[in-house]
């Protein structure tokens, strides 16, 4: 509201919340600070997990920092910035979710304790934004090259990815699935596109039961009973088409005077369904992959044929089994000819607990590769898919990138102490702010030591020893004995690329929170997001929201 010539002149709705100046910032960092909060406790290999209930009551169990932040419906706008940096570092790098959205906390709730010393919010992004480039360099410094044709080397960094996975005593057997499956699909320029591993669960037996298959895995049966459930030396045909009769779309009727003109019809639309089955045999084809469905009928002739068929195939298993085979997916039953037709060495048909699954092995390109999960409920296969998933994307960024740092804080403690030294060379006010920062990175190795169950105090200091007396930048916490020691001897190694994309993040997020100094929010419709204000499971201490910005909806009560 402006007043001019003392008429008000009111230019926003009725209804609209409007936050300014350090209430605004202070919201937006209170809001950030609670999400970090959120996911602290799951943390490192000794991190805890959490059972979230979503509004229709479906039950997650993890300890996934990106999946926590998906499945509390974060509503708060500030909040939800932090939700997105654990999305992107999910998208772009697969592992340290959790690392980035702490640190991000971290660094808001250090910006917070500057401008109540009267530091412009300006500034601190300033120095935020030279600490984190600094950071980087130092990190390209103190990583080591990782021989990624060594077996050996690429499962540390999965096991490493796995350990703060609830996959219990399975975390070596997915630590090698993962290896073995970025390994097939890799090509030679190093590129590797984790697409290309498909992930299915089943649930029965345990999690050390899960496969892995050098081959594509379809998550269907065989069609018709007196198909053949094996077919060795395939030949496969792709089709993304139906193979029944079109209805039409709108209702005709006929009118019929006689009998026979029924059976007529009748006859018409058999012989239109098998000769489609003669086109697929014709083509050379004793194996039908079909994306879209298959009729009873068409399925008897595919029978009396021979050929095994399935259908309703996922788009993405098609274009890997084309890809894998060297079919060609065709999108009318009328194209097909021998030379469409894909092969591999074996298809069939196997029992997995009450379900069945088509496994296509012996591709002539076998880039593709499955997994099946095996384990005891959907929890536990969901939260296996999960860790399979970062130990590919690990795996990934170090066959890619070739380089990898110390885990267990060592990194976070080393580039605390550098920043600190590069802090001494910068003039004026931004220098408390890198020195904020080097204090935000401190979180990692304090967090990993309180959820340890370590004096996180005690061993801050035998960090700082180690890294400054000894100049030795990979003494980290050895969570799993409790003391400190040098994780890359302990096998404890992390893709340099996690850590340079977690902090770039971590600190792109903050800065971002940092520059708002309005926020106008409008007032919300009816009916939806019905969030009465105060209402929420907000965690303590973070309370004082605008009524109507909502808190963090639906946040279990116990975090
Ligand atoms: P994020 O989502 O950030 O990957 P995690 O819960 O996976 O979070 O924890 C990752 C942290 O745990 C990293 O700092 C990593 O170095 C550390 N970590 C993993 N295994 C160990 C271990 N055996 N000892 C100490 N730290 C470990
Ligand atoms: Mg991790």
């Amino acid at each position: 509201m402006a007043t001019m010539t003392g008429t008000p002149v009111i230019i926003l709705k009725e209804g609209t919340e409007r936050t300014r100046g350090k209430d605004a910032q202070r919201n937006n960092i209170m809001a950030g600070r609670a999400v970090a909060d959120a996911v602290r406790t799951a943390l490192g290999p000794r991190g805890m997990d959490k059972l979230l209930v979503d509004s229709i009551g479906d039950v997650v169990i993890t300890n996934d920092g990106a999946t926590i932040l998906d499945e509390i419906e974060v509503q708060h706008p500030a909040a939800k910035m932090l939700v997105q940096v654990a999305k992107t570092q999910d998208d772009d790098v697969g592992d340290g979710t959790t690392t980035a959205v702490v640190i991000a906390g971290e660094l808001l709730k250090r910006a917070e304790a500057l401008i109540d010393k009267k530091i412009h919010p300006t500034i601190i992004v300033k120095g935020y934004k030279k600490a984190s480039d600094e950071a980087e360099k130092i990190l390209e410094r103190i990583a080591e090259p990782v021989d990624i044709n060594n077996d050996d080397e690429l499962m540390k960094i999965a096991r490493t990815a796995l350990n703060s996975k609830a996959v219990g005593g399975a975390r070596d057997h997915f630590a090698k699935i993962a290896v073995d499956a970025c390994k097939s699909i890799r090509e030679d320029d190093r590129t590797v596109d984790i697409d290309l591993a498909s992930i299915i669960q089943k649930q029965g037996k345990a999690l050390t039961d899960t496969e892995f298959i050098k081959g594509v895995v379809i998550d269907k049966e065989v069609v018709h009973p007196r198909m053949p459930l094996k077919v060795v030396n395939a030949k496969i045909a792709l089709l993304n088409a139906a193979l029944e009769i079109k209805k039409t779309e709108f209702d005709a009727k006929i009118r019929i005077s006689d009998p026979t003109t029924v059976q007529a019809f009748i006859d018409e639309e058999h012989s239109m369904l098998k000769e489609m089955v003669t086109k697929v045999k014709e083509a050379g084809a004793n194996v039908l992959i079909c994306q879209k469905g298959i009729d009873d009928l068409t399925q008897h002739y595919l029978a009396q044929e021979n050929i095994l068929a399935v259908r309703r195939v996922k788009k993405s298993d098609m274009e890997k089994l084309a890809k894998s085979t060297g079919g060609r997916i065709i999108s009318t039953i009328e194209e097909l000819g021998p030379e469409d037709i894909g092969t591999a060495g074996l298809v069939s048909e196997k029992k997995i607990g009450d379900e069945k699954l088509l496994y296509i092995e012996e591709c002539p390109t076998p880039k593709a590769v499955s997994i099946v999960i095996r384990g005891g409920s959907k929890y536990v296969t969901d939260e296996a898919e999960r860790a399979i998933h970062d130990g590919l994307c690990v795996v990934r960024d170090v066959i890619q990138d070739g380089r990898a740092v110390a885990g267990g804080g060592a990194p976070e403690i080393e580039l605390a102490i550098r920043l600190r030294e590069y802090s001494e060379r910068i003039s004026g006010r931004e220098q408390l702010a890198i020195e904020a920062f080097a204090d935000s990175l401190e979180i990692i190795p304090k967090t990993l030591a309180e959820n340890g169950g370590l004096d996180s105090i005690d061993i801050l200091a035998q960090l700082k020893e180690g890294h400054k007396t000894d100049r030795n930048p990979r003494i980290g916490v050895d969570v799993l004995a409790g003391k400190t020691g040098d994780l890359k001897d302990l096998g404890v190694i992390e893709p340099l690329g996690v850590k340079i994309q977690a902090i770039r993040s971590a600190s792109e997020a903050a800065e971002l929170i940092l520059r708002i100094d309005d926020v106008i929010a409008s007032k919300e419709l009816k009916g939806e997001g019905g969030m009465p204000p105060g209402a929420g499971g907000m965690p303590p201490g973070a309370g004082g929201m605008p009524p109507g910005m909502g808190g963090m909806g639906g946040m279990p009560p116990m975090m």
